[in-house]
């Protein structure tokens, strides 16, 4: 069978490179993803067994995706509206959300994630779900649907964008990794299971247009300290914080005792790593290089 682009259903698919396993990259000529084949979404435990999504209290703060959710005038005036976040991880960004006023809603289908926006921010309409079978349980409408560095996880990003129109949001809101960046990570989770598909500009743009979903806004992420940060933490691995989690496993240790032990050790790491990503921010700051993803805002044409 011919192989066909994932995002728009052309026939025009070139192979970029072979990867392993029998899998290679390809882009598609005519709408311009680049997508993994062949691939299968790793399902929720993937999400619970790897290193980088298993601890929800790991990463506490809000991505520079979510603050320019916030930065947005628009944004900033709830008035009530409903908001669905999907694939929402711990919550910090809903929990900001309904600071402000939204009433919010998320779905992840990570239960640790889940279990943490519960407890930690109290956010009782967060749900353990698909985003299939959360509009099987009938959520009703929303006024702003977020989904922020979702959409290279996912196997069938047209399936996902129609069945996002479902919820008859007029307001969409999404982050994607741009693969024009500049440091380009090239570390393991930039490939399967974990990102299925590469972004550019254009290929989201068309992606949304294609599906009724008029972009708005773009705001391609510059370089910062926390993009040559992560490079390096892709880069530079001793292996002692695996190790530690690998112990912990033997032992039985529960995922917030191995997040106990481990959480120090992650943000030394992390600190050291930020301290060199700022001195070579100021560095390249008069190249205006490319960060590591891009933000968009975007209405459902009616
Ligand atoms: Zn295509």
């Amino acid at each position: 069978m011919k192989l066909r682009c994932i995002a728009c259903g052309s026939e025009y698919c070139g192979k970029i490179f072979d990867w392993r396993s029998g899998i290679s990259l390809y882009e598609c000529r005519e709408c311009e993803v680049q997508f993994f084949h062949p691939v299968k979404h790793p399902t929720s435990k993937y999400y619970e067994e790897s290193e980088t999504y298993i601890f929800p209290n790991i990463s506490p703060e809000l991505g520079w995706e979510h603050k320019q959710f916030f930065k947005d005038e628009f944004f900033t005036d709830p008035r009530g509206r409903r908001l669905l976040d999907i694939g929402c991880g711990n919550g910090k960004f809903l929990y900001e959300a309904s600071k402000i006023g939204y009433d919010v809603y998320g779905i992840d289908i990570n239960r640790n994630s889940v279990r943490y926006a519960h407890e930690k921010f109290g956010l009782k309409n967060v749900f353990c779900s698909t985003l299939e079978d959360y509009i099987k349980s009938n959520p009703g409408r929303f006024d702003v649907i977020t989904f922020f560095e979702v959409l290279e996880h996912l196997d069938n990003p047209k399936e996902f964008i129609d069945q996002v129109k479902m919820l008859e949001s007029k307001y969409i809101v999404l982050s994607v990794p741009n693969r024009d960046r500049t440091f380009d990570y090239l570390g393991e989770g930039d490939f399967p299971p974990n990102h299925l598909t590469r972004w550019s500009v254009s290929s989201v743009v068309k992606l949304l247009s294609r599906n009724g979903i008029g972009v708005q806004k773009i705001v391609i992420k510059p370089l910062r300290y926390d993009d040559i940060s992560n490079w390096l933490g892709q880069r530079i691995k001793f292996g002692i914080i695996t190790k530690r989690i690998a112990r912990a496993r033997e032992s039985c240790a529960t995922v917030d005792e191995i997040s106990q032990q481990i959480s120090s050790m992650f943000r030394l790491k992390k600190a050291i790593f930020d301290m060199i990503g700022f001195a070579l921010q100021i560095l390249f700051f008069p190249f205006k290089l490319k960060g590591s993803n891009m933000y968009i805002k975007a209405v459902v044409e009616r």
